[in-house]
């Protein structure tokens, strides 16, 4: 159950290839009573999680990133790993999935910014959609194509339960070892059928053939699902929206400042303009400044820019706020501690989501 609601908020799908995610260390089979959200894996937040008793550990930041040859526990990681597995704490880690999904990490703290008509900066993925064709006799026609319907099958723009269907004869001869719900053994059956037709997004596939495959009456359920040309929506990193009103540059910076609870924050490019269109990206997001110049943001806010980065947007005109990686990320840690405990709380699970307190930031600013 918990593993259901963790992937429903971050669906492991939208991960960039080969991101660290998921479980990473513990197990599935540990009862949890409390889990700790927190954005990075450290011994402080192990010693946290002992603190309030939590037996998972919810984070935005894998504990590591490239493949461990040793586990030394005088070094950092060793001895932090060291102590998960003594304590039995599982860690579960929720990266670019969370940074893609609509109300995650990109979301966040556009919303905490006003920013309206929020749109994706970068598309990283287009659904992949499928043809459902399923064969049903007539009297459970009903029944099977509800429960397709409701699993999320033929949603096409604004209009759920789109379908067609249509009447035909069915055959089929019932084999030895069969249990036929119609006819007997070895002798050929025709029945009055109805072909169901519709469209699935690849990400509900399963729970769609289950629904379909729990509804239908047969033994055997005849089905096919065919990949098609056209496209599903659209997921992707970063945001950009507009403000109503344009409002001047340093109004916008004080603005910026108080949601991401910093004093100072590096400016490069103009800082006399007025502020409407506005891109973020939570984290490292200097490989989409392009994209936030194509798509004419005054200002661009996210962190780890480096020099060079920085002195092309300033020749593009672009302003970037370099707000740091922490501080563009932070923001989620409420947002998921929050998102989490509702869909416990929603499921009946008596979980409870605490939120970390440590400020894992290396960088100060003074
Ligand atoms: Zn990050």
């Amino acid at each position: 159950m918990l593993r259901k609601i963790l992937e429903q908020i971050a669906p492991p799908h939208l991960a960039y290839d080969k991101d660290p995610i998921g479980l990473q260390i513990g197990s599935w089979s540990r009862n949890v009573s409390k889990i700790l959200v927190s954005l990075d894996m450290n011994e402080a937040i192990v010693d946290e999680a002992i603190t309030i008793g939590a037996e998972l550990i919810v984070c935005h930041h894998a504990p590591f990133y490239k493949p461990l040859s040793n586990i030394l526990v005088d070094t950092p990681t060793g001895k932090m790993i060291e102590k998960l597995i003594k304590n039995n704490i599982s860690v579960y880690v929720a990266h670019t999935n969370l940074d893609i999904v609509e109300d995650g990490v990109n979301d966040a703290l556009a919303n905490a910014l006003g920013i309206e008509n929020i749109e994706i900066l970068e598309v990283t993925k287009k659904e992949k959609m499928k043809k459902l064709v399923v064969f049903v006799p007539e009297d459970t026609h009903q029944q099977v194509l509800q429960a397709i319907s409701d699993a999320g099958a033929g949603q096409i723009g604004n209009y759920s339960h789109c379908s067609f269907n249509i009447s035909g004869t069915g055959t089929f001869k019932p084999l030895a070892g069969s249990n036929p719900f119609i006819g007997s053994q070895g002798e050929l059956e025709k029945v009055k059928e109805i072909r169901i037709e519709t469209i699935i997004p690849e990400g509900i596939q399963a729970k769609v053939v289950q629904n379909m495959l729990n509804a239908h009456p047969y033994e055997e359920v005849a089905y096919d699902i065919y990949p098609l040309e056209i496209e599903g929506s659209a997921s992707g990193i970063g945001r950009i929206g507009s403000y109503e009103q344009a409002m001047q540059f340093s109004e916008f910076l004080d603005k910026v400042k108080l949601v991401l609870n910093l004093s100072t924050i590096q400016v490069a490019g103009p800082s006399n303009k007025l502020v409407k269109k506005v891109a973020v990206c939570g984290g490292s997001g200097s490989k989409f400044i392009a994209n936030a110049i194509q798509q004419q943001a005054d200002v661009y806010i996210t962190g780890d820019v480096t020099y060079h980065d920085a002195q092309w947007a300033e020749q593009q005109n672009l302003t970037i706020l370099n707000a740091g990686h922490y501080p563009t990320e932070a923001i989620i840690v409420p947002k998921l501690t929050a998102m989490i405990q509702k869909r416990c709380n929603d499921e009946g699970c008596s979980i409870q989501v605490i939120p970390s307190i440590v400020n894992t930031d290396p960088f100060h600013y003074m």
